[in-house]
């Protein structure tokens, strides 16, 4: 080895001890006769003094050091004078004087500062990736992300779990994305399908009696990215034999207890997790991964508003829309200018999620005072009393009214409540909030396609209750799954499978796959049905998405070592890129761009 310490375990006992550490130059400050160097490597940071007297070799190359220059560095450890320790660093009660420096490589000036956790613009970060994972957020990120992988591997081997590989190169599984797809030489006009997840393999697992299985799987969708998504990614993906919901829902909960605690050094904000049905996540929250850390619920007014005087709420009441009121607390007291500029931003979000406008009120901080909003004119003295009772609200408090069809409440209530929560300073990072969410329907109405989708996937058992709702009313069936969400984002899902090849069958047609199409997709899962199948169920937790929340990240981007842009492009290789005529040829592929004029 090139070291025998590293830069961040040297303590005041090791005084007087004489080695050699290793790594890149983080700041250097040059005095004339002393040098200042901090080394710095993965495990952190000391600082070296160069002094000519000491040392006339060391001192001349550490005149030609520079910020992100490699270099090795022998000298004695001694304790820092009285007065200048630095109880900010680790290593800050001693520093390494040196008597020999190596330069071991010199570095080009990098584009962006890796010695400071500055914003940085985005295109840079990714061009030069490698730098910016030298950086000590990034780092530690990283290693985070290994920790809890190795958590969770330890954690499910000691109870009984195996660890089985599944191919990449697979067959196209239900997820309900895209495929990524890949020719095969070998079969010329074929292709694999990059696997969504491995759900086929872990039932078929199941089948071939392995009882507790999981992987850390890579998984691929082919979808337009948003903030939270890669076109690849990993999932902890798990499956078991022989048990019902609750049994994973308490493997899974006491697994991110743990992670939270041992890994994080955090605490979940919930023990045990709540367990939301989702009729009430979409009623009280309007999305089935609410963020936990805060309330505010919608509270339904709709017998007062249909009575007040204002033309929108009777007209919807009448026609069964509900009228809604979301209580953000304390806004109300903003003045004049801020109050509007608030009540526009609302509003205009409103309108993204679908509403045709926002009415709100505020409610006077004393008796004094006067209610504001474009509707408040419309409530008698005794409806605003009841609002008030109902909504358990407060002077200075401001009431946003939602009213429209059912769906579209709830996509605006989401949106609003999310940002009178970041308003309000809500939305703490070092918060966490987990909760199950349960009772999905089984399918949501398909309109365009005129079927029913499955909300998770075909192989999601309906709840033993519902069963014979898949004969008579599929729309009302509620499904065996369930969806863990932290924060805001679902961090896992999963549900009981289907165990029986004549339940399975009937789902088919009801999601509007023919037999023929379904035999031909999974006549192998149908087939391995016939052989003996325990009952079983299984969950998958994304470990971007897991390690970006515990790390208090706004972006998965910033726990994966290498991830695309938005455009699902890799800028530092240059990937994707057009592939050679002879390759292609080799694979029977023609392609016909689109002219990117048109
Ligand atoms: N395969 C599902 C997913 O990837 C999870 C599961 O049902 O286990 O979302």
């Amino acid at each position: 080895m090139l070291k025998t310490h590293n830069c961040g375990e040297l303590r005041a006992e090791h005084a007087g001890k004489v080695v050699t550490l290793a790594g890149w130059v983080n700041t250097r400050r040059d005095q004339g006769g002393v040098v200042f160097i901090d080394l710095r490597d993965r495990w952190g940071i000391t600082q070296v003094v160069v002094n000519q007297e000491n040392s006339a070799q060391a001192h001349e190359v550490a005149e030609k050091l520079r910020n992100e220059y490699v270099a090795q560095v022998r000298g004695e450890v001694r304790l820092r004078p009285e007065g200048t320790r630095n109880s900010g660093l680790d290593t800050g009660d001693i520093e390494l004087v040196a008597t020999e420096i190596v330069l071991l490589n010199p570095s080009k000036t990098p584009p962006f500062y890796i010695n400071q956790d500055s914003k940085v613009d985005e295109t840079a970060r990714m061009k030069y990736r490698y730098l910016d994972l030298r950086r000590q957020r990034m780092q530690r990120n990283i290693v985070l992300r290994h920790k809890v992988v190795k958590f969770i591997r330890d954690y499910l081997d000691e109870q009984g779990f195996v660890e089985v590989e599944t191919p990449i190169l697979f067959k196209t599984t239900p997820e309900g994305a895209r495929d990524f797809l890949v020719p095969s030489r070998l079969n010329p006009g074929s292709f694999y399908a990059l696997p969504q997840s491995p759900q086929q393999l872990k039932q078929l697992l199941m089948v071939a009696g392995y009882e507790r299985y999981f992987q850390i799987a890579r998984c691929f969708r082919d979808e337009d990215l948003r903030g939270d998504r890669q076109p690849e990614f990993t999932q902890l993906d798990l499956e078991m034999s022989f048990v019902e919901r609750d049994d994973i829902m308490a493997l899974i909960e006491a697994l991110m207890i743990d992670i939270v605690e041992k890994v994080a050094g955090k605490t979940p904000m919930f023990k045990p997790f709540p367990r939301i049905r989702y009729e009430d996540a979409m009623e009280k929250y309007g999305s089935d991964k609410p963020d936990l850390r805060y309330d505010l619920a919608a509270v339904d007014v709709s017998d007062i508003a249909g009575k007040s005087g204002f033309p929108v709420f009777v007209n919807n009441v009448a026609e069964g829309k509900p009228v809604k009121v979301l209580r953000a607390p304390g806004l109300g007291k903003r003045s004049g200018t801020a109050l509007r500029k608030l009540a526009e931003e609302l509003e205009t979000m409103a309108r993204g999620a679908g509403a045709k406008g926002l009415a709100w009120v505020t409610l006077p901080e004393d008796e004094s005072g006067e209610m504001k909003g474009p509707i408040g004119k419309y409530f008698t003295v005794d409806q605003v009393l009841a609002l008030v009772e109902r909504t358990e609200a407060q002077g200075g408090d401001m009431l946003l009214f939602i009213s429209d069809k059912r769906e579209t409440v709830w996509a605006v209530t989401d949106v609003l409540r999310q940002h009178i929560a970041r308003e309000l300073g809500l939305n703490d990072p070092e918060k966490l909030a987990f909760g199950w969410i349960i009772d999905f329907p089984m399918f949501y109405w398909n309109e365009d396609e005129k079927r029913w989708d499955p909300s998770q996937h075909m192989f999601t058992m309906p709840l033993p209750e519902d069963l014979p709702l898949l004969d008579t009313d599929p729309g009302k069936a509620r499904g065996s799954q369930y969806d863990l969400a932290c924060n805001g984002y679902e961090v896992a899902g999963g549900s009981i499978r289907i165990a029986s090849r004549e339940i399975q069958e009937k789902i088919f047609p009801l999601i509007g796959q023919t037999p023929e199409n379904a035999r031909e997709q999974f006549g192998h899962m149908l087939e391995a049905f016939e052989y003996g199948v325990p009952p079983h169920g299984g969950i998958a937790s994304g470990i971007d998405r897991l390690v970006m929340v515990l790390a208090g990240e706004p972006n998965i981007r910033e726990v994966i070592a290498f991830p695309k842009t938005q455009a699902g492009a890799d800028i530092m290789a240059g990937a994707p890129s057009p592939a050679e005529q002879k390759q292609l040829d080799e694979l029977y592929i023609r392609t016909t761009v689109p002219d990117p004029e048109k």
